[in-house]
């Protein structure tokens, strides 16, 4: 009796240890295919918690590693630095100029120009690390040259403050995606709010001037970004844009009924856009609680995969941006295992390398030959009338304050 019981606990020694070296081969597998293919992610909210907790002065500001650093070091909200990004693999990271609905109607492009400031200066301020990438092919650059291409996006239609001619400047200083709304309605465009219970929509998806600002990103070359927004705007986007759409940070509503997730309906419908969803890790959208697994967001990325498809499906963490991460993936240093999991139920190397950024990169691409194609047919910017010369009638002119709202 002892032999036998002697003979299986030697028996499941040896199972534990073959799984081990199995779970080591599929990382060391996934670790070789993001050095073969760039690793991008969609939505990092570093910016914002460098505005919260050094008000935008980079001084003393230790990228390098944040790990024994205040606050970081103690926060829930901190998963990034570069020492973690290297360790991630992580290749181009898509960082969120992010603008609160409380700005709207009053300082919102300020705030999202100093963010973009701030993006600019902290990859300046890293030239051996960082690189400020506003196209396709500098992402493959700079994954070549063993840089991090930094995005911009911006976060929150509510930025563009009304205008056509900002939304322009935005992309100058190197927007290359704007999420067309955040947890508020702008004028034009409703957001996934409306889209709970009791609550009810505000225009009911986008306006006609929304869809001249997807007309206008299309011209641009810039991304139309569809987190955020409530149902009927993602279908009106993606009935206007001429251009694939993307999700910089969701997930699948079919798993977890968040109003921040995408819908299988939507999700088909995505397919024939050509755009792609950027799966968040966010417990409250993945297992709709406090809790969530690797395995949880390994789960919600089979998901868009079995409904829209191999080609529609990327990464969006949004790391920095939440303050709960799921266990197995608890900052940037972690997606290797997600890459290692999916491999072990069965993707092939070439589908985690779409996953891991070729998708992006042709969603991408698409965006820039639709800009070059708008160009070649001759479409011109989008000229709206300014309202009134003077700033405070401006204002007042463009939105429904009355003047003791003005500060
Ligand atoms: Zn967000």
């Amino acid at each position: 009796m002892k032999m036998v019981v002697g003979v299986m606990v030697l028996g499941q020694l040896l199972t534990r240890l073959l799984l081990a070296a199995h779970v080591g081969d599929r990382l060391a597998a996934a670790r070789r295919i993001l050095r073969d293919v760039p690793l991008i992610d969609g939505h990092n909210d570093l910016p914002w918690n460098i505005r919260k907790f050094l008000k935008n002065q980079l001084r003393d500001f230790k990228f390098e590693d944040l790990r024994d650093a205040h606050p970081w070091a103690r926060s829930a909200w901190s998963h990034t630095d570069l020492r973690r990004l290297k360790d991630g693999m992580v290749a181009a990271q898509f960082w969120s100029a992010y603008v609160p609905c409380s700005s709207q109607y009053l300082d919102s492009v300020q705030l999202a120009l100093e963010q973009i400031d701030l993006i600019r200066r902290l990859v300046n301020k890293h030239p051996q690390n960082m690189v400020l990438v506003t196209t396709a092919a500098g992402i493959e650059i700079a994954h070549k040259e063993g840089r991090l291409a930094s995005l911009i996006g911006v976060e929150g239609g509510h930025a563009v403050g009304n205008s056509l001619a900002v939304l322009r400047m935005l992309y100058e200083l190197g927007a290359r995606y704007l999420t067309l709304t955040h947890t508020c309605n702008t004028p034009w465009a409703d957001c996934s709010t409306v889209d709970e219970p009791g609550q009810v929509p505000h225009i009911g998806g986008l306006s006609n001037f929304g869809k001249s600002v997807v007309l206008e990103m299309n011209r641009l070359g810039m991304m139309v970004d569809l987190s955020h927004v409530s149902v009927p705007t993602m279908l009106d986007a993606m009935h206007a844009s001429r251009a694939p759409v993307i999700f910089s940070h969701s997930s699948a509503h079919a798993l977890c009924n968040s109003s921040r997730n995408v819908p299988d309906h939507a999700l088909r419908f995505l397919a024939r856009n050509g755009g792609i969803v950027m799966v968040s890790f966010y417990p409250h959208f993945i297992s709709c609680g406090e809790k969530s697994t690797l395995q949880d967001v390994a789960a919600h990325i089979n998901h868009i995969r079995k409904v829209a498809g191999i080609d529609h499906i990327g990464i969006g963490a949004g790391y920095d941006g939440i303050n709960l991460t799921p266990v197995g993936l608890e900052d940037v240093s972690k997606y290797p295992d997600l890459f290692a999991e999916l491999l072990a139920r069965g993707w092939s190397e070439k589908d985690v390398q779409k996953l891991a950024g070729l998708n992006l990169i042709r969603v991408f691409k698409a965006v820039e030959q639709v800009r070059d194609r708008m160009a070649g047919e001759g479409i011109e910017p989008l000229e709206e009338e300014i309202p009134r010369d003077d700033v405070i009638g401006r204002l007042y002119c463009r939105y429904p304050i009355t003047p003791s709202t003005i500060p």
